[in-house]
């Protein structure tokens, strides 16, 4: 029965978006008509792509392609039941062994998402002994994490060093500490100090978890993050087959006890249907591609470089972005609102933030740039972007 009380609960929410709908400016949940390269189709219609998390371009590669077909044809569509009963195939195992060497680890495990490695792991590993640190912007995935895990939970401020150290001193003598961080911070594409975080957590003894879901593929040497961007291994990486790599699941990267105490204590692992064989044949195949074609690292740094570069000239602000994802700071709500919906009747597909996703008067587009995108798309999206901000006085 809905009560009264329900009703309001729906009501905090509803009464907003439905006010967004009926002004014309609902721009969420589009249907999309085709894959996400460089450009897709919404409804049908063509549009530059500059949201999505297909950085290196492989979604719809032929051989990816060609993976998932033959393990559908073999597996069929899931496994219905848990990694631990009837779960897991020989494509499990492959790509928790590519994960591992991929990463420079000693045992990798998969989960059904990102969001589930981070809920997983977090509350797996922090029991009631355990201070668990993390910084206030972290993804909502850590964040849930957290709020499951038994143990206390400090946050501390963005980025601050300073306060990151005030906590690890100030409960030194906790029995665990375990410290969770985004290697890219997911709405304004920095990059997280993980040299001194890692300091700290070295000097301190606590266990240090880096959420890499933005940061494979293109930063350091092996695409392995932000990690080795500063040339070290966290002792847990969590990574998602959702962006870079073209599907859907998460992962973890650790050593062999690490792992094997997960695989047998994560609920998010254990308590949850495996991925589907043809989901795991692409992400293996994607791994493998991004070695054997590395232009699209280079293109996707061009891409980026060319991308920031462009916006910087017109005058936007680009909030001190240095990877492919770029938050383009436009201010009040409405008029990010508005903008979005005509870029997309311009033929240009960009998500935006508003309150309260991000601050009051801070509503941004979130770009992100691929290598799927030609030199021509770039700065197509950029002319729009400019056109589209001198029309509502966000640029002069
Ligand atoms: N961590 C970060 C930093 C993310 O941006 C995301 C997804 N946007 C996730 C975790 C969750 O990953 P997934 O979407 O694969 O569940």
């Amino acid at each position: 029965m809905i009560t009264d009380e329900y009703a309001r609960t729906f009501a905090s929410v509803n009464d907003r978006i439905g006010q967004l709908r009926e002004s014309g400016f609902y721009t969420f949940e589009q249907p999309f008509t085709a894959a996400p390269g460089g450009r897709s189709e919404i409804d049908s219609r063509e549009v530059i792509m500059l949201t999505s998390g297909n950085y290196l371009g492989l979604v719809g590669h032929p051989e990816i392609n060609k993976a998932v077909k033959e393990a559908l044809d073999t597996y069929g569509s899931g496994a219905c039941g848990a990694r631990l009963n009837n779960g897991t195939t020989r494509l499990h195992l492959e790509l928790e062994e590519r994960l591992a060497e991929w990463m420079g680890t000693e045992a990798a495990l998969t989960y059904s998402s990102g969001y589930l490695a981070n809920l997983g792991t977090i509350s797996a590993l922090c029991d009631a002994d355990t201070v668990v640190i993390t910084d206030q912007f972290n993804h909502m995935s850590i964040l849930d994490g957290c709020r499951l895990a038994e143990g206390s939970v400090k946050i501390f401020a963005h980025n601050s060093m300073e306060k990151l150290e005030y906590v690890l001193q100030r409960n030194a003598d906790a029995a665990k500490k375990f410290v969770v961080v985004d290697g890219v911070y997911s709405m304004d594409g920095e990059i997280a100090p993980l040299d001194e975080i890692h300091r700290l957590t070295e000097r301190y003894g606590a266990l240090l978890m880096v959420d890499e879901a933005h940061g494979t593929g293109f930063l350091g040497a092996n695409g392995r993050g932000a990690g080795e961007h500063f040339g070290l291994v966290p002792d847990i990486t969590m990574g998602t087959f959702s962006k870079t790599l073209g599907g859907v699941g998460g992962f973890v990267t650790a050593s062999h006890d690490i792992v094997e105490f997960l695989r047998h204590s994560a609920h998010a692992y254990m308590f949850n249907a495996s991925l589907p064989a043809p989901t795991v044949a692409g992400v293996l195949k994607a791994l493998e591609l991004m070695r054997r074609e590395p232009w699209r690292t280079e293109k996707l740094w061009e891409n980026t470089m060319r991308f920031r570069s462009g916006l910087i000239r017109l005058g936007f602000e680009v909030m001190g972005s240095v990877t492919p994802v770029i938050p383009i700071l436009i201010g009040d709500d409405e008029t990010a609102l508005r903008m979005s919906k005509e870029l997309m009747a311009d033929g240009l597909y960009v998500s935006g933030a508003i309150y309260p996703a991000v601050p009051k008067g801070k509503a941004r587009f979130r770009a992100t740039v691929t290598a799927a995108m030609t030199s021509e798309d770039v700065d197509s999206a950029v002319a729009l972007l400019g056109d589209a901000a001198r029309r509502h006085n966000v640029l002069a």
